[in-house]
């Protein structure tokens, strides 16, 4: 396989080589959502756009969220009604721009008495979120009975249950919905490369441009400068590294996972606590995952931390709603952390109490975007879009048509599916992971994986849907370049997997053996990826977390 890494090795040259050769119009630092979006946007109309990512796209906090596509109902309590309004109307948009990636998620909220909100004023609430969001009927929310918050949520204590609500969001693979949207610029003309970092204190931006940025390639050591009309700032928690004068704030927010057996929801559940945090439980898959914390984060932003404090915080939360889970420690099989980049406001306000809208700030040589969801990344996007486009005046033509890269069409989601079935005899689990990952793409990399070998098709490890083929696809189509990328990012195998961190090493191990052959590894470097996913993947962190008594 050695001319493997020749292959990748070529093509990240000649990416480097045109990125610090040619002239663009935009640069953009920062290939989270925001970073993705906004290149995505300003590709539409037909501008010269590099994108750049110091790690793997999605490695900041758009791999770090709670992995729903929501439009913030626990915001109208704090009068944010335009961001609801915006938000929630741009889940119905993301879900038809990408179907396979985006589903519904139903969701429940119990009532208690004496809990922060009586059953009145949530009805009023989904009436009005319903309203705001101009949701299809079959989502509009319905409230219900003590017995029925009991029949959807088994184990949830009925100690003075009021009742309750449901209504739905959406989910969806974080990480992937930010590939899909690099591959959408890319697609466009957008120059899309990771593992390039932007070095501003060594660049030169001048004001209406063209500015010379200092860059690093991260994977051969090269340095170039990269030539662009403006700049656009989207490193999301690093903001104010690249801008001092962005106002940023970072918050902390952790996920636990459990299997799903061990704590068994069939939905979504909002847990009402006395603080009136932002705690929920979701199924998904093997899994139920909890989250998460809000408390101001001044640690080391590359990575986040997992305190045991939050641990238990939110762990005392669920118990004290399902007593009989009697979830401990041990329990825990993955996890993760993340930070979020928060417009600061007045000093001293609570970060959960902070807005979460996107700030823009746009000076002559460098539009900075800050804040924001991931779900508003499209409309962050086209804000931005039409700042740079205003600063550059007179370029662009009419936007292409808004449509995402591997998208089937909502109506052949359900053909692709059994097409795709017949490839895994049946196996329709493994299929849904496939369409999920792959979309229109799956039957292309189905005959890809035939190609592979006779073993393309087969797991990695018994009975998971992560292929040995995945592997190869990954880093030769899908720019992944660590062990990281791949089990996080591109397959999500690491924290939504269902595997024990027992089991998770083992796939890790082959899954670098593998990887070894591709990249070239020495056996020094293979052991140094292993022990930094441990790291980034907080695999250290749940080991430690099961030994504590
Ligand atoms: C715990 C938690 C849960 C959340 N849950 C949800 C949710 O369910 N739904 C929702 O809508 N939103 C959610 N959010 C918010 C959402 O995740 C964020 O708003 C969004 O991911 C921010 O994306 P971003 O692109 O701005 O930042 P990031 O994803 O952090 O991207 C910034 C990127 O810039 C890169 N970068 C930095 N400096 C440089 C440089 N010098 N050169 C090159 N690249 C650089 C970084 O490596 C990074 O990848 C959640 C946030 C948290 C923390």
């Amino acid at each position: 396989m050695d001319n493997l890494f020749d292959r990748v090795a070529e093509r990240r040259r000649q990416q480097f080589e045109q990125l610090t050769h040619s002239r663009f119009d935009v640069l953009v630092i920062g290939g989270g959502i925001t970073g993705s979006g906004v290149a995505w946007q300003l590709a539409r109309w037909g501008l010269r756009i590099a994108l750049i990512e110091q790690s793997d796209y999605a490695s900041g906090t758009s791999s770090r969220s709670s992995k729903m596509i929501h439009g913030g109902f626990r915001y109208l309590p704090h009068g944010e009604i335009r961001l609801v309004r915006q938000v929630s109307r741009e889940r119905t948009r993301l879900r038809a721009l990408m179907p396979h990636l985006i589903s519904p998620l139903p969701m429940t909220i119990p009532a208690y008495q004496g809990g922060p909100f009586s059953l009145g004023t949530l009805s009023f609430g989904s009436w009005l979120y319903d309203h705001l969001s101009h949701i299809d009927r079959q989502f509009a929310h319905q409230r219900l009975s003590p017995q029925d918050v009991q029949a959807r949520t088994p184990g949830i204590t009925g100690e003075n249950l009021a009742g309750g609500i449901a209504y739905y969001e959406f989910g969806g693979h974080d990480a992937r919905i930010n590939w899909a949207v690099v591959k959408t610029a890319e697609q466009l003309g957008a120059l899309t490369v990771n593992y390039v970092r932007a070095n501003l204190k060594e660049s030169r931006l001048i004001p209406d441009g063209p500015s010379h940025v200092a860059v690093e390639d991260l994977f051969s050591g090269g340095t170039g400068i990269v030539e662009a009309r403006l700049v656009v700032n989207a490193a999301g928690p690093w903001a104010d590294l690249l801008d001092p004068e962005a106002r940023l704030v970072r918050s902390r927010g952790i996920h636990l996972v459990f299997l799903r057996e061990r704590f068994p929801l069939s939905y979504a559940t909002i847990l009402p606590t006395p603080e009136n945090a932002n705690i929920f439980a979701v199924p998904r898959g093997p899994i139920t995952y909890l989250g998460t914390t809000d408390y101001p984060d001044h640690g080391a932003v590359d990575s986040p931390d997992l305190p045991l404090s939050d641990a238990q915080y939110l762990l005392n939360v669920a118990n004290r709603l399902f007593p009989q889970a009697a979830l401990k420690l041990q329990d825990i099989i993955a996890a993760w952390s993340g930070v979020r980049p928060l417009v600061a406001q007045d000093a001293g306000q609570k970060t959960d109490r902070l807005s979460r809208r996107d700030l823009i700030v746009a000076k002559p040589s460098m539009v900075t975007v800050l804040g924001g969801k991931f779900t508003g990344f499209r409309a962050t996007g086209e804000s931005v879009a039409r700042t740079v486009l205003g600063r550059l005046g007179g370029i662009g033509t009419l936007p292409a048509r808004e449509a995402i890269w591997g998208a089937p069409a909502a109506e052949t989601l359900e053909r692709l599916k059994q097409r795709t079935m017949d490839a895994f005899n049946g196996a329709g689990h493994w299929t849904d992971v496939m369409v999920q990952r792959y979309g229109a793409l799956t039957p292309e990399w189905l005959r890809w994986a035939k190609q592979t070998g006779s073993d393309g098709l087969e797991p990695v490890s018994d009975g998971i849907p992560w292929l040995k083929a995945e592997i190869d696809w990954a880093v030769l189509r899908e720019q992944a370049l660590s062990l990281a990328d791949v089990l996080i990012r591109r397959s999500g195998i690491a924290w939504l997997g269902g595997l024990s961190p027992e089991r998770l090493k083992e796939v890790a191990q082959r899954t670098a053996d593998r990887m070894r052959l591709l990249l070239d590894w020495s056996p020094e470097e293979r052991d140094r990826q292993m022990a930094l996913f441990y790291r980034t993947a907080y695999v250290d962190d749940v080991e430690r977390f099961r030994q504590t008594l």
